[in-house]
């Protein structure tokens, strides 16, 4: 399912370095055991593509039968762009203006209206025209157990659940067609006791709307990212909520679709990051291996602490040893300390795995160095899906 040194290797030798490299097949693994785990309840799966905007790989993701989750009006119609149908395309914004939210309302996608002010203006301007699903802030703390605690309020996401009445008082007065009910706990979760508990409290917060269709649980599926590490278990989350919307829907007295909105889940283990190392630095404490990149193409590592596991493609047979693995920017750019590789040499290139989340999307031109290719390797035959950015691109919208 992974894609082997030698394809890496060949992907390095037929378009350079740095590249983005994504395996399509490992997308579309990924996606059937989402549709196998839920597949004794109706649910839906919107690819969170703030993950990775690649108009191929919003394509792809198409065709496997996803819908798309945006939070910004441009991932909104790059979703349009790609050929999602509006009414496939869900709309999560957060401290937007409201112009951006009637732009998406005229495009005729799904919205999830995230505070009581965009609430009421929505409702007092379009009334019961236009169904909106709401965002919760279920204060639930995504860890190894879930807390609910009074630091969790402070997060900017989602209208509280302690604000339920002045929800009601604004959809009775405006008439408001509230048609789902979403919240996103989280990143990483892999307790899905997490999951249910959030799930227990959208159910508590149904039963005061009478006209729903869905409710959301976003995402925050974790994947493994090292030996070890296991991920969320699907099967069991998919087994258990589907036991407790057969449960809740008895109560309810209509059928309510699941709703999830994986990014990592899908994309993250497909992606690897291949650089080439232009030095190795022999210091009195340390042995540096200095690549052709830096957090201006993977940020993960000094943003999140992320754990990325490091292969040497050129030769992946030598002794292991200890490195340091830094980038070529001037600003300290640690991947990895202390990570045991087989040996490298100047010229080698290392692969960087679980670089297809958040990896080229949150790339910069920091340094005044340019965003790496992309390929999406289909069928085991990688095919370039955007060029290596060039010198002009520097100075496109400079004005002098
Ligand atoms: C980021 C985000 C997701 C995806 O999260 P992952 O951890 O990448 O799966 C889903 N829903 C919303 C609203 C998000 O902001």
């Amino acid at each position: 399912m992974n894609l082997t040194i030698s394809q890496l290797l060949q992907c390095a030798e037929q378009f350079g370095t740095p590249l983005y490299v994504y395996n399509a097949d490992y997308i579309s693994y990924q996606y059937n055991i989402l549709q196998h785990a839920f597949a004794s309840h109706p649910t839906r799966f919107f690819y969170a593509c703030k993950a990775l905007t690649n108009i191929s790989i919003l394509k792809y993701v198409y065709q496997l039968g996803a819908s798309l989750d945006c939070v910004s009006i441009n991932e909104v119609k790059l979703g349009l762009y790609a050929g999602y149908d509006p009414k496939r395309i869900l709309f999560t914004p957060n401290c937007v203006e409201f112009s951006e939210i009637q732009e998406a309302k005229e495009l005729g996608v799904l919205i999830n209206i995230d505070s009581i002010s965009v609430l009421e203006l929505f409702g007092n301007t379009y009334g019961d025209t236009y169904p909106v699903c709401i965002r919760i802030n279920p204060h639930i703390e995504a860890g190894g157990n879930y807390k609910i605690s009074t630091g969790h309020i402070d997060s900017k996401f989602g209208i509280s659940i302690h604000q339920i009445r002045h929800i009601e008082r604004i959809v009775k007065t405006t008439g408001l067609h509230v048609h789902g009910l979403h919240m996103h706990t989280g990143s990483e979760i892999k307790d899905i006791d997490v999951f249910l508990q959030a799930l227990d409290v959208l159910f508590d917060m149904a039963n005061r709307f009478t006209a729903l269709d869905f409710l959301d649980l976003g995402s925050g599926f974790k994947v493994p990212y090292k030996a070890g590490d296991t991920g969320t278990d699907i099967h069991k989350l998919g087994e258990k909520v589907a036991l407790a919307f057969k449960t809740f829907e008895q109560e309810y007295g209509r059928p309510l679709e699941a709703w999830f909105e994986p990014g990592k889940f899908l994309v993250s283990n497909a992606g690897y990051l291949l650089v080439n190392t232009n030095i190795i630095k022999q210091t009195t404490a340390t042995v540096f291996a200095g690549i052709n990149s830096g957090f201006n193409h993977l940020i993960r590592p000094m943003f999140y602490d992320a754990y990325h596991e490091i292969l040497n493609v050129s030769h992946p047979d030598g002794p292991e040893r200890i490195y340091t693995v830094v980038g070529n920017i001037c600003e300290t750019d640690t991947f990895a300390w202390d990570r045991v590789i087989p040996e490298i040499k100047e010229g080698d290139i290392l692969c960087f795995k679980n670089a297809g989340a958040y990896g080229f999307e949150m790339s910069s031109n920091f340094n005044s160095r340019l965003k790496p290719a992309e390929v999406l390797v289909q069928n085991g035959v990688p095919k370039l899906i955007r060029k290596r950015q060039t010198f002009e691109d520097l100075l496109h919208n400079q004005v002098e």
